[in-house]
């Protein structure tokens, strides 16, 4: 079989067959084609949407009363734009709330600086507004601990080595795939095995991050200062050590210590000042707010309904919780608006789709994919899993599309491993060889919410994409980074997707099913 190359055909293209069954075509519906591309290239509210979400509503922690806020706004938005069936669901038990309300920092001695930082996730505020000496501690193994014992009281730890910045990276944020990188993922045709994560062996005399926390608390350090990434102005922040493990716990959070992670060149300034002989003089205010109760995190849902095959449900989404330190625009703020705004353009271009499309803002991604593998086993089930099986629901489910590799424009789609669906996918792509939507690698690709689905052995994929922004989980992630007219294009492809895979004759073909 052949898959056109060049223009898109006049009505309707009739493609000879090689997936769903061996007796069906890949049809691409050219009219509807047009409608959606019309709709959305010319009338498109992609940056309207996400420019809300990263603006006005701003960072969205699993939890946090900027998610709650977000998550009542989607709800209201999916509604609005005439999705049904629309509900905030709860996923699990989660942990405590945590927010940030308030962050200041200043060196005060030798010199005034004002500095950029953002606390942990976490974590407890200081007391008020504080001023102390910073004290440089570099712990990496139990012996540092006798060096510092008794030396850290009332101070300002400096936890991290001096951070090199990488000079290489300033002229980038934006790289667009060559055609030689995309032609070599797709000439890698044998699928390469799962790289198994190499293991150092446990030093036993290293110090957990935990520990050195624990430690720093124990002498009686005011505050913990570090730096966790190399990049110009840019600060990278997640939750304090251990918070995974105690499951968001209130007591833990209250139980650690102020800990604020500071831009690189703020950071090293102190460091290279105290590495003088220099005293270092601070100034720091955080103020967290901490959640009384265990509450459930929360998805929110949406549909357009299908008509014959209503049962059945095609899904496209992306993870609405971001880290807290900005807005999080290309993690995942750009995501979710793509999804809804291509639920809007096939809203508005009169789509009555066969299948359900299900639109997802997933949450408690950045804490483990949490919400969508909920999600899943809760409404698919894992047919791998004796104890658990499979739901009706299951066998009606035929696949769901996911954007979570910054906000890039999308260059064709990752197969998973899945050989079945690649004649299907170029059928669908060749309206967009445009706008630069070619490749289909056979490589599966991890660490976002498709996986929850793959996992289950259900068609779950995640677009191939250009590289686009700062990269997430940092203090800039902001709506000036997205480029819209990559958002445009993306919420197009996605819904010419979402309409083709709902309108089939048979619903995505499945990887074969192996033992684990
Ligand atoms: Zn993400």
């Amino acid at each position: 079989m052949k898959i056109p190359k060049t223009a898109l055909p006049a009505v309707l293209a009739l493609l000879p067959l090689l997936a769903f069954s061996l007796s069906e075509e890949v049809r691409v519906d050219a009219t509807m084609v047009a409608k959606i591309r019309e709709e959305g290239l010319q009338r498109s509210q992609v940056m309207d949407i996400v420019g809300y979400m990263t603006d006005v509503l701003g960072p969205r922690l699993t939890l946090s009363e900027g998610m709650k806020k977000a998550q009542a706004w989607a709800k209201e938005k999916m509604e609005k734009l005439g999705l049904v069936n629309v509900a905030v669901e709860p996923f699990m038990d989660y942990g405590a709330a945590w927010d940030n309300e308030y962050f200041s920092l200043h060196m005060l001695e030798p010199d005034y600086q004002y500095m950029m930082g953002f606390p942990l996730a976490y974590t407890p505020g200081t007391k008020g507004k504080i001023t102390c000496q910073a004290v440089l501690a570099e712990i990496q193994t139990k012996k540092d601990l006798e060096k510092y014992k008794g030396k850290l009281k009332g101070a300002a730890i400096l936890a991290s080595p001096l951070v090199p910045i990488d000079l290489a990276a300033l002229p980038q944020g934006f790289s667009r795939r060559t055609d030689e990188e995309l032609k070599r993922l797709e000439e890698t045709v044998v699928p390469p095995a799962p790289r198994a994560a190499p293991r150092a062996p446990a030093n036993p005399d290293a110090v957990r991050p935990e520990e050195k926390i624990a430690f720093f608390k124990a002498e009686g350090a005011a505050v913990v200062l570090q730096c966790d990434g190399g990049s110009f102005g840019i600060v990278r922040g997640f939750g304090r050590p251990g918070v995974n493990e105690d499951k968001w716990s209130r007591e833990k959070d209250l139980a650690s210590m102020p800990i604020a992670e500071v831009t690189p060149e703020h950071y090293n300034r102190m460091v290279r000042i105290l590495r003088r002989g220099i005293p270092v003089k601070i100034e720091i205010e955080i103020r967290n707010r901490i959640g009384e109760t265990v509450e459930k995190a929360c998805n929110v849902v949406g549909e357009i309904p299908g008509t014959d095959l209503k049962d059945e449900v095609v899904m496209m989404g992306a993870h609405f919780d971001s880290w807290h330190g900005s807005p999080g625009a290309t993690d995942d703020a750009g995501g979710c608006a793509v999804a809804l705004e291509a639920a809007r353009i096939l809203k508005a271009v009169g789509a009555a789709p066969r299948r359900t499309i299900r639109v997802a803002f997933w949450g408690g991604e950045e804490q483990g994919i949490h919400g969508s593998r909920e999600y899943v086993l809760k409404h698919f089930g894992d047919p791998r899993d004796p104890k658990k099986g499979v739901t009706p629901e299951y066998e009606k489910f035929s696949v769901y599309f996911n954007q979570d590799y910054g906000a890039g424009a999308f260059r064709g789609v990752n197969l998973q491993g899945n050989e079945f669906v690649r004649p299907i996918f170029a059928a669908w792509m060749a309206p967009f060889r445009d706008m630069g939507l070619t490749a289909l690698p056979i490589q599966s690709v991890g660490s976002t919410d498709h996986v929850s689905f793959d996992r289950v052995n259900l068609p779950g994929f995640q677009f191939l994409q250009d590289r686009v922004g700062i990269g997430g989980h940092a203090n800039m992630d902001f709506y000036d980074t997205l480029v819209p007219e990559d958002l445009m294009k993306n919420a197009v492809i996605m819904a010419s997707f979402a309409y083709h895979a709902a309108m089939s004759d048979a619903r995505i073909p499945r990887k074969t099913l192996v033992a684990k």
